[in-house]
């Protein structure tokens, strides 16, 4: 069958005759992650390209390629070109087993009739099968039939013309219910494959070479409609020979199909173009079904929604692609959250989780400006290579067995609760796949095994008897292996496995082996805790207290943090570089406000690796997150942010964690250890530390940091003592972003005079680091007390320099001898006519109390004076006196000339006139008394 499929391919599409066996070497050179970010996917389109922008970015959805290389391939070739002129790399995506005409030109059918004469699926009846209710010429179609296997091959070769380089095929899997001719002759063929005569006569089977199985149905009275209602409900065990020979036929059918097909396309890509193509298929589904093709994917394409990533609620995921990447498909899923990512952070979360733990492509982003949000993260990927380009490296592995997935699809959900479990425990670990010798191949070995101190088995009862040997040799070898549930039971065809001396040491309890320990749990903890993790709390923390006491005893953590469950790590390294990569991933998810809650200032202890040296590491911290706003990250974060750590012990270092949004990136690598920035501190515009007077003092600092680099914030507190847990802390700037050096107080409280306070500042360079605190304390000055009993205060001074005299000041600060005093005179009350100030008035020396000080200028006659004093202990005034006055008055002035008021000036008079005046007044006041003299003359 497979050589008339190939000549006939040869003779339609003329292709030199491809020699099947040549097999390429695709399998065993992978694309890692990084390739596959330029080689894959159309879900990465353009958006990390940074020269697009706007409208340009092109997302290419599935309908859009659908039809194209069916029948014009100039349109694809056009099409391939313009992505890859935009740095973007094309995946084609096609149906597998029927033709939606929705989105097919008519043409198609007169480009290829024999799809319609020889290609569709036949049911039960002889009718075709049309594909769902989409009207005519939708078809279901049948890969047994040469028509519909070469007409898909012919689209993918289209497409490698055209330049595609991966091929995802939706619904590989096709329908078991076809009765065409080629079916009835391939049915015919796998039993004369597999029984002798005598085997087949035994299943009522005596003339092979017309055996006919769909006339056999039907002679057994079914219908192609009571054969579906069968089908659909899954009671299939009644219709003769079904789950016995005819669907195992059928996956071995389908397997020649894809194997055929896929190897004709790799053949060609490289003899006419010595390049690759790629393949996926979309398979989903429990009970290892995703492996079913896997043997000719290059990576896991499957529909994964991620609506439930909610931490804890979750069901696949970290742990499904820790598997994929173990068994060389890394996982690129098909579908994301239906939260846009401008409300929500799951697309985040899933961005993270899957390229943490080996997974490429991600979710689509379309043209609308709220999705570009995603941009920073793919950016991260797609700037710094260095992160992704590292392999596995957890502290343990969890084994995947295929067999037992096949066979029991709890022990899929028991690996997946193991994943979870280890998660929550801050325990890093890796997957382990074991294929099944079928559909994957069982490459487990001791030394895959021997890369782990600890190996989990959770539930996976079905291994072959190669794994049942690698297992106990490697617990023989040194190994540490705890299960949980049935393990190890059967081999792949179900039967008692042969392994006793394994089934022992599995069969509950501790028990060691060589030099190996194993401890064996009867109870499914692992299938358990996926059931109730986040679920039933009390009852998961019951499992992870359960679990954690053995594991933590047999194997010491390699992790120790303050961070919170709901942070996940993940470690990997690159023996190439010596470089040691950490991620983390918050899964602090409110679905209230749909955000992840960020997490601050956490501390994390980690083991380095053995070929590094604890004094002499470069830590840097990556994140596609902007934490202050969660927008955008800008490029200076994208350059990472170096963190300082101190060596814990040899071989563990321990760091602080600034800020921890939803994706961080720690990258421990051999380098100079990053330096602090540092401060000094001071008081700008104060004599001295310890005579403060402004009650918002100022504080200033010079910075300087060892590497060159910059401020950019800086963070101030006052508090009372250098024990500043004990502290009252007045004053907290918080970090301000910044690059200026001084800052001044603006604490609520006032800072008390005559008591001391304690200034610490401490400022952060462009790379993120602190500076310790700079300290300084001060104390606030006490100013001297006031002048009291002011002298003269009254009455009429008559000397020429009068003399001023006030008790003397005290202060608590300085001796009294230190003080100096202030007078000001006045010539109004109101104080706004100064009309001396003197300074530096200094008490006698000896034992005086008053302060005494002569006037050493003529003060202004005949005025009332006002004056008051304050002392000065060398840093600040007191406050003034009260103002006292005394009337001035030394010399003696004459008095003003008399008014003369009759007879007037010029008037007519009378012999005696009477003459009148008024007194003129006098410059000294009333004080004097006035003597007049009157003259008269008649000329
Ligand atoms: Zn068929």
């Amino acid at each position: 069958m497979l050589m008339k499929r190939s000549s006939l391919l040869a003779t339609i599409i003329g292709l030199v005759l491809i020699n099947l066996m040549m097999a390429t070497s695709v399998h065993s050179q992978f694309p890692q992650p990084w390739d596959m970010i330029s080689t894959v996917p159309y879900y990465l389109a353009a958006p990390i390209i940074p020269t697009v922008t706007g409208t340009e970015i092109t997302f290419v959805r599935p309908a859009d390629v659908d039809s194209l290389p069916y029948h014009d391939g100039m349109t694809m070739r056009e099409w391939i070109h313009y992505l890859n002129a935009r740095g973007t790399r094309y995946t084609s995506f096609t149906e597998a087993y029927y033709l939606d005409c929705q989105y097919l030109p008519d043409s198609v059918f007169a480009w290829y009739p024999e799809l319609l004469t020889e290609g569709r699926m036949i049911n039960l009846d002889g009718n075709p099968v049309p594909y769902g209710d989409y009207g005519d010429d939708n078809w279901v179609f049948c890969e047994a039939t040469p028509a519909w296997h070469n007409f898909l091959l012919r689209v993918v070769l289209l497409a490698i013309d055209a330049g595609a380089e991966v091929m995802v095929y939706d619904t590989p899997q096709g329908l078991e219910r076809c009765f065409c001719p080629y079916d009835i002759q391939g049915f015919r063929d796998y039993l004369k494959n597999k029984y002798t005569p005598e085997e087949l006569a035994a299943l009522g089977i005596t003339d092979i070479d017309n055996f006919d199985y769909g006339q056999y149905l039907r002679d057994a009275g079914w219908t192609a409609s009571s054969l579906n209602s069968a089908c659909n409900s899954g009671q299939t065990s009644d219709i003769p020979l079904w789950d016995s020979e005819w669907i195992p036929y059928q996956e071995f059918q389908l397997r020649q199909h894809w194997a055929s097909l896929v190897d004709s396309a790799r053949v060609y890509a490289q003899q006419r173009y010595g390049r690759d193509i790629h393949f996926a298929f979309n398979l989903s589904g429990w009970g290892g079904a995703i492996w079913k093709l896997a043997r000719w994917s290059s990576f896991t394409w499957i529909e994964i929604f991620y609506d439930d990533m909610i931490y804890p609620q979750r069901e696949l995921t970290i742990p499904l692609v820790k598997v994929c990447e173990a068994a060389g498909r890394p996982l690129n899923p098909m579908t994301s959250p239906t939260e846009p990512f401008s409300t929500s952070d799951l697309g985040r979360l899933q961005i993270a989780e899957l390229y943490s733990n080996g997974g490429i492509g991600g979710p689509g982003i379309s043209s609308q400006p709220q999705n570009q949000l995603m941009i920073p993260y793919f950016q991260l990927v797609q700037f710094h290579p260095e992160l992704f380009d590292a392999q596995p490296d957890g502290e343990m592995a969890v084994l995947y067995a295929l067999a037992s997935a096949r066979h029991d699809i709890s022990a899929e959900i028991a690996f997946n609760g193991a994943g979870y479990l280890l998660s929550d425990l801050h325990r890093t670990f890796d997957a382990l796949f074991a294929g099944d010798g079928d559909w994957m191949d069982d490459e487990l070995t001791v030394n895959k095994m021997s890369r782990y101190r600890t190996v989990f088995i959770p539930n996976q009862a079905y291994l072959t008897e190669t794994q049942a040997a690698v297992i106990l040799d490697y617990i023989a070898q040194g190994g540490v292996v705890l299960s949980t549930g049935q393990v190890a039971l059967y081999d792949p065809d179900g039967n008692p496995g042969n392994w006793s001396t394994l089934q022992s040491l599995l069969g509950g309890g501790y028990q060691t082996y060589g030099s190996g320990k194993v401890y064996a749990w009867t109870q499914s903890f692992c299938l358990d805790y996926a059931a109730k993790r986040g679920v039933e709390e009390p009852e998961a923390e019951n499992i992870r207290n359960t679990v954690a006491a053995v594991l933590d005893t047999l194997v010491p953590p390699w992790i120790a943090t303050d961070f919170p469950r709901t942070v996940i790590f993940e470690r990997r390294n690159n023996p190439g570089t010596n470089s040691l990569i950490y991620h983390l991933i918050n899964f602090n998810y409110d679905p209230g406000t749909k955000q992840v809650i960020p997490e601050q200032n956490h501390q994390l202890t980690v083991p380095i690796l053995e070929t590094q040296s604890a004094d002499s590491l470069a830590v840097t911290l990556y994140s596609p997150d902007d934490y202050a706003g969660h927008i955008l990250a800008s490029p200076s974060q994208m350059l990472g942010q170096r963190l300082l750590y101190k060596r814990a012990t040899s071989n563990t270092i321990t760091m602080e964690v600034p800020e921890l949004k939803i994706w961080a990136i720690i990258k421990i690598e051999p380098g100079k250890p990053l330096q602090r920035p540092q401060a000094k501190l001071q008081l700008a515009d104060e004599l001295d530390e310890v005579h403060v007077i402004n009650h918002q003092p100022v504080f200033r600092w010079s910075y300087s940091d060892p590497n060159g680099l910059s401020q950019v914030a800086y963070q101030t507190q006052v508090g009372t003592s250098y024990l500043w847990a004990d502290s009252t802390l007045l004053w907290d700037s918080g970090v301000v972003i910044s690059d200026t050096t001084s800052t001044t107080y603006a604490g609520l409280d006032t800072l008390a005079d005559g008591t001391s306070f304690i200034a610490r500042v401490r400022v952060q360079n462009n790379a993120g680091s602190w500076s310790e605190w700079a300290q300084l304390g001060f104390r606030m000055n006490t100013p001297p007390t006031v002048p009291q009993y002011l002298n003269p205060a009254g009455g009429i001074l008559t000397t020429d320099y009068p003399e001023f005299n006030f008790f003397k000041c005290s202060d608590v600060e300085d001796h009294v001898d230190s003080l100096s005093y202030n007078i000001a005179i006045y010539a109004d009350s109101n104080l706004t006519q100064l009309i001396y100030d003197k300074r530096g008035i200094r008490k006698p020396v000896g034992d005086y109390d008053w302060v005494v000080w002569t006037a050493d200028t003529l003060l202004p006659d005949n005025l009332e004076i006002y004056w008051r004093a304050r002392s000065f202990d060398g840093y600040e005034f007191s406050p003034w006196s009260p103002v006292v006055h005394f009337y001035r008055n030394f010399r003696n002035d004459p008095p003003y000339p008399p008014i003369l008021l009759h007879p007037k000036d010029g008037a007519p008079t009378t012999l005696h006139p009477s003459f009148t005046w008024e007194n003129g007044g006098d410059p000294d006041g009333a004080v004097d008394v006035c003597y007049y003299n009157i003259y008269y003359s008649d000329d």
